[in-house]
């Protein structure tokens, strides 16, 4: 079954036209340090990646080599230090944004899947998958067009193989259908970037494989751009771009 977009004008934010090569993210020199006490961690230390709409970029890197540091950047969820580096997405710096703006690109622009799925267990499958769609359309608006949104969502989570599992609530799912949840969440406002930090770090080889096809057969039949982040070279090898972080730099 193909998966489902939303029609305009839902598809509020789509990237301005542009040659396949032209990056539709980036990072460039980008720095980041963590401080603890009065201790600083450097952990980024002028990353760069240029993501190409339509690509899929593999982030590759040892355990805390600043893989999540670098997705969280390049997702709006953190910034990079003062005056070291910028995150551009589609000729607009996330650091030009205002706080809304931004609000709006980590709900609009990009959608995040993480490892640890992050679902709200008060919930149903559906209103998780339906929380972005509340979130930018607000409570009049949802309710306005909540027929039709549902509609959407209900077709992602089938697309996904979870039409048995729309009222269940997330602990009554299995880790891997924990996920598609969480992909469907990600994708049901239509994002052109698709951002997956280790999506199967947390579960078995098998059912890590399932997740992985789904995300490879989703950004096949859209044409998605994808940024995932990997500890598997085999998995990597499938995308058309591979990004080595060491030391807090792009190798190579
Ligand atoms: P990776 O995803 O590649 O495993 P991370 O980006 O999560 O690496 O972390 C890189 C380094 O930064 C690690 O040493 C980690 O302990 C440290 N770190 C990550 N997040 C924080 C934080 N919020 N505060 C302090 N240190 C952090
Ligand atoms: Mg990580």
């Amino acid at each position: 079954m193909p998966v489902p977009t939303l029609t305009n004008p839902v598809r509020v934010q789509s990237p301005s036209t542009s040659p396949a090569t032209d990056p539709i993210l980036s990072a460039r020199n980008v720095f980041k340090t963590y401080r603890l006490d009065r201790v600083e961690v450097p952990v980024l230390k002028g990353a760069s990646i240029e993501v190409p709409a339509g690509a899929w970029v593999a982030i590759l890197g040892a355990s805390g080599s600043g893989k999540s540091t670098l997705m969280h950047l390049l997702g709006g969820l953190d910034r990079p230090d003062r005056d070291k580096g910028e995150v551009h997405f589609d000729g607009r710096m996330l650091s030009s944004m205002s706080a809304s703006e931004l609000d709006r690109y980590r709900n609009v622009s990009v959608g995040f899947v993480f490892q640890f799925y992050h679902l709200l267990p008060e919930l149903s499958v559906i209103e998780n998958a339906l929380i972005p769609a509340m979130v930018l359309h607000g409570r009049l608006g949802f309710s306005r067009r909540r027929a039709e949104l549902t509609a959407h969502a209900d077709a992602l989570l089938k697309s996904f193989g979870l039409g048995h599992r729309l009222t269940h609530r997330p602990a009554q799912l299995s880790g891997g259908e924990r996920q598609r949840v969480a992909i469907a969440r990600a994708l049901v406002n239509d994002p052109p970037v698709l951002l997956a930090d280790e999506p199967t770090g947390n579960l078995d080889r098998h059912t890590g494989e399932a997740i992985l096809d789904l995300i490879t057969r989703h950004r096949a039949e859209t044409g998605r751009t994808l940024v995932m982040v990997t500890h598997d070279p085999e998995v990597a090898g499938r995308a058309d771009r591979i990004v080595r972080l060491e030391d807090g730099r792009v190798a190579g």
